[in-house]
């Protein structure tokens, strides 16, 4: 018998999403808001795309409010003009963020500014919130590069999103107590290695929706949620998979479980 997506959807989390422009498509706040609305599921934790976000927190301010309370929470992707400009980033208080996402492929520079990334992640030290890494795509976003930051403050949280390369991801989750994966375009050969590895349970559910759409044009996004999650069930159990879209989601960006 298959899996009832339905039947879960009110449990479900999904730690990575976005809204804004993404290569040719843009997806509106309300449209993505509308998709994960009709799919049902508790808990988002959203992000606006890329480094081209205007700098004026009003505007932003303005749409992260347009986002439903009980649902969604706020994910601050920061830029080296960002932290610039303000090493604290207290301007962006107001949004409420509970999750700080680095991406070092998109702004390859970076890599270059260590002492810069360090900075970003005293932020997440005060607050208290998790810092989310882009993985993969290039040498300086590669998994390993964040061993040193993993390590250097085991009483942050680190997820590593994507999980690439998945050997050096391993490696990360292997020798810090304090780093997970999400599993946004993570093959589910990828998935079994980790479980193989012990390492299941740091594990958390991101999908990275909707920008698949941009890769897949041809796909109906509701239809392909439902059967990511129906297929992530089937491989790995109803069990795990909430494990890592419920109990992983509250343990590390809600904070209570
Ligand atoms: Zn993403």
């Amino acid at each position: 018998m298959l899996p009832n997506f339905d039947k879960i959807a009110s449990k479900i989390c999904d730690c990575h999403a976005h809204f804004g422009r993404f290569r040719d498509d843009y997806y509106s706040p309300s449209q993505v808001v509308n998709w994960y609305a009709e799919l049902g599921i508790d808990k988002v934790c959203i992000m606006h795309l890329g480094s081209s976000w205007p700098l004026e927190t009003e505007n932003e301010k303005q749409i992260v409010d347009s986002l439903p309370d009980e649902r969604y929470v706020y994910n601050l992707w920061v830029t080296p003009e960002m932290y610039d400009l303000d090493p604290d980033l207290k301007r962006y208080d107001n949004l409420n963020y509970k999750v700080i996402k680095i991406h070092t492929y998109d702004r390859k520079d970076w890599h270059e500014m260590p002492h810069k990334i360090r900075g970003v992640i005293e932020v997440a030290v005060k607050k208290n919130i998790p810092v989310m890494f882009h993985t993969g795509g290039w040498m300086g976003s590669n998994a390993i590069q964040f061993y040193k930051f993993c390590r250097e403050y085991p009483e942050v949280t680190f997820i590593l999103a994507h999980g690439r390369p998945i050997s050096q991801a391993i490696t990360v989750l292997k020798g810090t107590k304090n780093t997970y994966v999400d599993s946004s375009f993570l093959p589910i050969e990828s998935i079994k290695l980790l479980s193989n590895a012990g390492l299941s349970h740091k594990i958390i559910f991101g999908t990275d929706f909707p920008v698949m759409k941009t890769f897949w044009p041809e796909i109906n996004l509701i239809t392909w949620y439902k059967n990511h999650v129906i297929e992530l069930i089937q491989e790995f159990g109803e069990n795990e998979f909430m494990y890592w879209s419920h109990e992983n989601f509250y343990k590390l960006i809600i904070r209570k479980n």
